[in-house]
């Protein structure tokens, strides 16, 4: 059997303890939400729901004096249910070929919870829905309609320079909708502000990975028809490390994200959430990732790059945004 590397000490996060990790909690319960904080299992929890400054928080109060008068409060719900149609060999989440059916009054309760919460800047992010005929595709796009109408009547925000931007930023991880165009294109041009897709893992390791029906140059493919849909939606993908990738391999994965035109790029460790997934093969070390970021955005221009061994997609997700993309 595959031997279990130890972890090393950079990966411990904070324990989820705090009142304000309690509350969004209660009102996830309460609305029948879910997140992908809880449903992937990941180790920043406490940190993000916790909010209130540790040094990768992101789901809530961002710590950063700069930033303060905007009210940074970031959250990730996860839409389209807890259980997904795929079973990508690294996810922790539930499976079933099929899933219950769609609550149509979801919409709505996410732009009640997101309003309730003081949020500003949400990431929505869904499991696949390969059982629904268009993928779910049309009620990812009716969430973030609902949730910009509430909006939109909100105070606009002005920035140091002068500009000024729309309230509530949404940014939409989503699947890849098989790589059909009009599905692609529907959620690209709802209001939504950031697209994000991930490509997860280098061209090799894909099929080990992913779930069969996934590609990694279907996932190239997607990113690159948001950009020719919606040209001023910021487009997004995320890359674990740790799965048995050459330095070789990120760095034509990083090549070929540019030459689709993808602004932002994040990189995390990849961690087993159980003996049932896909073995680590390597822990990162920091100094590597930080060496990943410094060639994503000197050498390749990469608007953005989030890289680190806790880093998750929506890592920091707002803090980047009202810093560099303002508007
Ligand atoms: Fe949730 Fe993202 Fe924070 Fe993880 S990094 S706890 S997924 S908000
Ligand atoms: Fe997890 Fe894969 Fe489903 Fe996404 S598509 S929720 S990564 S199993």
């Amino acid at each position: 059997s595959a031997k279990i590397l130890p972890k090393p000490k950079w990966l411990k996060a904070a324990p989820a303890t705090s009142p304000k990790y309690h509350e969004l909690r209660s009102t996830v319960r309460e609305l029948g939400l879910a997140t992908v904080c809880e449903e992937a299992k990941c180790p920043n929890i406490g940190d993000c729901w916790g909010g209130g400054g540790g040094s990768h928080s992101h789901a809530n109060v961002v710590d950063d004096p700069e930033l303060e008068h905007y009210g940074t409060a970031t959250a990730t719900i996860m839409i389209m249910g807890d259980t997904c149609t795929r079973g990508c060999s690294f996810c922790a989440v539930k499976t079933s070929r099929a899933p219950a059916p769609l609550d149509p009054e979801e919409p709505n309760k996410v732009a009640t919870a997101v309003t309730k919460w003081g949020l500003d800047y949400v990431v929505l992010t869904s499991v696949d829905r390969d059982d629904l005929d268009d993928q779910g595709s049309e009620h990812f796009a009716e969430v973030v309609r609902r949730l910009k109408q509430l909006n939109k009547n909100d105070a606009v925000v002005e920035s140091e320079d002068g500009n000024k931007r729309k309230n509530l930023i949404v940014e939409a991880l989503t699947p890849d909708f098989r790589g059909e165009l009009p599905l692609i294109t529907n959620v690209a041009t709802s209001g939504l502000d950031v697209y994000a897709h991930n490509v997860e893992t280098v061209e090799r390791l894909t099929p080990r990975v992913r779930d069969r029906r996934a590609g990694y140059i279907q996932s190239l493919n997607v990113l690159a028809h948001v950009k020719t849909v919606a040209p001023h939606v910021l487009t997004k993908t995320s890359i674990m490390l740790g799965l048995g990738e050459t330095d070789e391999e990120v760095r034509t994965t990083l090549r070929d994200l540019r030459n689709n035109d993808v602004d932002v790029v994040t990189f995390g460790q990849y961690l087993q959430p159980s003996r049932k997934h896909l073995p680590v093969k390597e822990y990162v070390h920091p100094e590597k990732f930080e060496e990943w970021r410094v060639e994503a955005e000197d050498v390749l221009g990469f608007k953005y790059c989030a890289s680190g061994p806790l880093v998750r997609s929506s890592y920091k997700a707002g803090e980047f945004f009202l810093k560099n993309m303002v508007r």
